[in-house]
């Protein structure tokens, strides 16, 4: 009996093992629906799904991920996973900013499901980490998934490392997640049933699949950049002429790959004499650089419009940057070489080699990218009635305010808006009314572009979705609730 009790524990243990060492997005979901298969646990039961794992699943090294995520589920802002029971949301776009917000979502005990147009994490570029974003990952276990997590001073992250882990995560605790499902648009409850009828749905791609049925309470646009949610007006944040170009090179971790300092964008803006240099040596004039060693060797940069035409890597000026950024406008070996030899100054010549790494298009990744206009949505989330049913609907991410990328705020700002948005949708679950909680969340939003690394909260152990927990001069009532009211958009009145 002790033997076969043995065998059952290591048995669950390598499938979990399996599932956590997984390198890419299909593996992962490949090894969760084994786990789930052999161990006979129901994904589909969204609440009772973490308990059932940790209890099918007793081997020592899975007790270290299960302490730590038994202190998050132990924040008493869940209500022991019982605040959001009745709450069905849709999450758009399983990016590292869906993701977070999906697990926070499941922590508070709704129905979530991610649907993902892709299912290859394939973007090398990487993100820096705020120091409150490396402790979050790290109490939700990422080193667990991800041993060189944040190892010694390392502050950031490939993008496909952290949604990778993430995805994880969101699995673990009950999030249902589709890949290879684009979000269409949303349907709206048909008018002649009333409350009696079904809710609130949405079209996916490939149409013929049961989510079309799901009905929502909570949708969330985590689509990136280009948000395909209506409802939202974006704001243009117009500067001056800003190109970005990212370039990844293969990290072959050689000893004198390991020995060639990183370059962090802040202390470099500052740094004249280099970029002066830069341009006498090479006629490559950049206004930044930052230098991370990761999976890649990972650069971005913002270049000088005269010098990418000096150096031919632009062939003809316009005025308007779509044009002059059109791929028949861009000298892609001119662009390669600029990368590589900024690439190669910057580092003092020390990188043994700039090879390109490959990017998921399977050309060598580099990317030239337009930063002159800058989005922001005006708003953070909206209600909508119809026929007696009503739906929360908030962006969170680049969806709802667009990075810099050589700044590196994306994900920093993203996570925090990301716990604002389950802070809204638990007081929406606990009855707060419309007016109330779109105002409430529409002050916090005030205070996101503002956001630093500096002026957060310092003490991180205490975070929560609570904003007093993250914002020290939190004001949640500064818009009041009769200046949202174009934000609640009952169908009937339109
Ligand atoms: P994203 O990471 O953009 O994720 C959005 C997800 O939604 C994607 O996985 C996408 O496939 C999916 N999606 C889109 N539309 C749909 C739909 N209709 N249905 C279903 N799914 C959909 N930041 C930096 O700081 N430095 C960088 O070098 C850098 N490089 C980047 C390179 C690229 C190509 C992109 C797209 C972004 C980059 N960023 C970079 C931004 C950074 O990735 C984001 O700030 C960060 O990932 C958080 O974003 P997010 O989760 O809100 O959105």
């Amino acid at each position: 009996m002790g033997e076969m009790e043995d065998e059952r524990t290591s048995q669950a243990g390598q499938l979990f093992e399996n599932f956590v060492q997984a390198t890419t997005c299909k593996g992962t979901l490949q090894a969760f629906s084994v786990l789930c298969r052999q161990l006979e646990l129901n994904p589909s039961d969204h609440r009772g799904f973490y308990s059932s794992l940790k209890a099918a699943v007793t081997y020592w090294k899975a007790k270290g991920l299960w302490g730590k995520l038994d202190k998050r589920v132990s924040h008493k802002e869940y209500s022991k996973g019982k605040a959001c029971v009745d709450t069905r949301c849709l999450i758009i776009g399983g990016g590292p900013c869906g993701f977070r917000t999906a697990i926070e979502l499941a922590l508070l005990g709704a129905k979530v499901v991610v649907i993902e147009k892709r299912d290859t994490f394939s973007r090398n570029n990487v993100l820096h980490l705020w120091p409150y974003t490396i402790q979050d990952l790290r109490d939700l276990g990422a080193k667990k998934f991800y041993g060189k997590f944040c190892a010694g001073s390392i502050d950031h992250i490939s993008i496909r490392q952290l949604q990778l882990m993430l995805l994880k995560i969101a699995l673990i605790v009950g999030v249902e997640v589709h890949v290879n499902m684009e979000f269409a648009k949303l349907l709206e409850p048909p008018e002649d049933q009333g409350t009696d009828g079904p809710g609130w749905r949405v079209e996916v791609r490939p149409a013929d699949h049961p989510i079309s049925d799901y009905e929502f309470d909570v949708i969330i646009g985590a689509d990136g950049r280009r948000s395909t949610l209506d409802g939202f007006k974006r704001k243009e944040f117009r500067g001056k002429l800003a190109i970005a170009i990212t370039a990844n090179f293969v990290n072959r971790n050689t000893t004198a790959e390991a020995k060639v300092e990183e370059i962090s964008g802040v202390a470099f803006i500052f740094n004249q004499k280099f970029f002066l240099e830069l341009k006498e040596e090479t006629g490559i004039d950049l206004e930044n650089i930052v230098y991370y060693k990761d999976n890649t060797h990972y650069f971005v940069m913002t270049a000088k419009k005269q010098s990418l035409l000096d150096k031919g890597v632009i062939i003809n000026d316009y005025i308007e940057t779509e044009r002059l950024l059109a791929s028949d406008n861009v000298n892609q070996e001119a662009l390669l070489s600029y990368a590589r030899e900024a690439a190669d100054f910057g580092t003092n010549y020390q990188l043994p080699s700039l090879d390109y790494a490959i990017n998921h298009y399977g050309q060598p990744d580099v990317a030239m990218f337009d930063f002159t206009c800058m989005y922001a949505s005006e708003n953070a989330a909206l209600v909508r009635e119809k026929s007696g049913h009503q739906l929360l609907v908030a962006l969170v991410g680049d969806s709802l305010l667009e990075p810099f990328w050589p700044m590196g705020t994306g994900c920093a700002r993203g996570f925090l808006a990301a716990f604002d948005t389950a802070w809204m949708i638990k007081g929406w679950a606990q009855g707060k009314g419309p007016l109330d909680l779109l105002s409430e969340r529409e002050s916090i939003y005030r205070l996101l572009p503002q956001t630093t690394a500096e002026n957060i909260s310092k003490n991180f152990e205490q975070y929560t979705i609570d904003p007093a927990t993250r914002y020290p001069n939190l004001n949640s009532t500064c818009v009041r609730p009769h200046q949202v009211r174009h934000l609640y958009i009952n169908g009937e009145q339109d």
